[in-house]
């Protein structure tokens, strides 16, 4: 599974940034997940729960939040939102089109593929 390793890796580069602490407790940890990473939001926290166990993480709050895919054209200069079309195998999920809305040229990614830590809300010892 796709989200065990992008979550496990966020998860231990949070863990070592954490030592830089004295971390008493975590409450919430803010990720930002672009839709160019295919990543599903319940397979993300799925992970997020079994790969924190027994760390300092174990029952934090896992907010996602998402990333529009941008693109930037050099053919027309446009630099906007993809266009989404609905899949109608996978009636749920919307599929990106990554070629230039304006002109039908190949666009540029210039945000969406982001999988990151935003924030970290977290309690530290006196
Ligand atoms: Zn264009």
């Amino acid at each position: 599974m796709h989200e065990v390793s992008a979550v496990s890796n966020l998860v231990s580069g949070i863990l070592s940034e954490l030592t830089r602490y004295k971390v008493s407790r975590v409450n919430s940890v803010t990720l930002v997940i672009g839709d160019l990473t295919s990543l599903g939001e319940e397979q993300m926290r799925f992970a997020y729960e079994i790969v924190t166990r027994g760390t300092v993480l174990e029952n934090s709050e896992l907010i996602i939040e998402h990333e529009k895919i941008v693109l930037s054209c050099r053919n027309c200069n446009f630099r906007g939102p993809a266009r989404y079309i609905t899949d109608p195998d996978f009636s749920s999920e919307s599929v990106p089109i990554l070629s230039c809305p304006g002109c039908g040229g190949s666009a540029e990614v210039v945000e969406g593929q982001s999988c990151t830590v935003k924030y970290l809300d977290i309690e530290e010892e006196e």
